[in-house]
């Protein structure tokens, strides 16, 4: 699991502006301040991965980026995917999002993995459980959807995990998704979960 090289690709606003899907394709979604930036850099052990700078509205577009571009074998897009629908943007903005997203994740084929991360301190919120409805209806396969909880370091309370899992199990299957969806448990300062997020990297990655 090394990282080599990243490239960004570009920023993505519709599905005709998609980048070809040349290679397989891993999304990290979350609400902004999730940690999604973090856990990115942590898990390519990189500092920050650079955009192109001046590319304007980043926050709202999917961002490509390509690792190991000039490897066959472990190269994959990263896509980092805006956290709006989430965040208070006007409601035309909100819906295009989820229009987008939901033709995301039913037509774009190459999409083999997708990191739904949540703050381990808050558990699903209702745009979470937004998006949990719109990855049940698209119909992923084992282990292509992985839930991924954030910050964790700052949880000590052994109980308290226990009571942000179980209640995520529930939301996963009052909304539609698998019951054996896993769970990562994941802190950026730690680099707890890393190991775990790698091996589901890699599974789709030689498949
Ligand atoms: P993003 O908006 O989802 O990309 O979130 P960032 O990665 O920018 O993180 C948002 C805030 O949470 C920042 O202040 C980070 O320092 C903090 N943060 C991110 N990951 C962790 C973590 O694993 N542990 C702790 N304690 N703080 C974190």
């Amino acid at each position: 699991a090394a990282v080599r090289q990243v490239d960004f690709v570009t920023g993505a606003v519709s599905m005709d502006t998609l980048p070809p899907p040349i290679t397989t394709e891993v999304a990290f979604v979350g609400r902004s301040n999730v940690g999604k930036s973090s856990l990115v850099n942590m898990l390519c052990n990189r500092k920050a991965l650079a955009y192109v700078s001046g590319t304007p509205g980043k926050t709202q577009q999917f961002n490509y980026f390509h690792v190991n571009a000039k490897d066959q074998e472990s190269q994959f897009y990263m896509v980092d995917l805006p956290g709006v629908g989430y965040a208070r943007v006007p409601r035309p903005v909100q819906e295009a999002w989820i229009r987008f997203m939901e033709q995301y994740l039913q037509y774009r084929t190459s999409l083999r993995l997708i990191f739904h991360l949540i703050d381990g301190r808050h558990g699903a919120m209702t745009d979470d459980e937004q998006l949990m409805r719109l990855i049940a209806a698209s119909g992923r396969q084992k282990g292509e959807y992985v839930v991924v909880f954030t910050k964790m370091d700052k949880m000590d309370k052994q109980k308290l995990k226990q009571a942000v899992i179980n209640e995520t199990r529930s939301a996963l299957s009052r909304n539609g998704c698998r019951s054996d969806t896993p769970i990562v448990i994941s802190s950026s300062s730690t680099r707890l979960g890393r190991d775990e997020m790698w091996r589901h990297l890699q599974s789709v990655l030689v498949s």
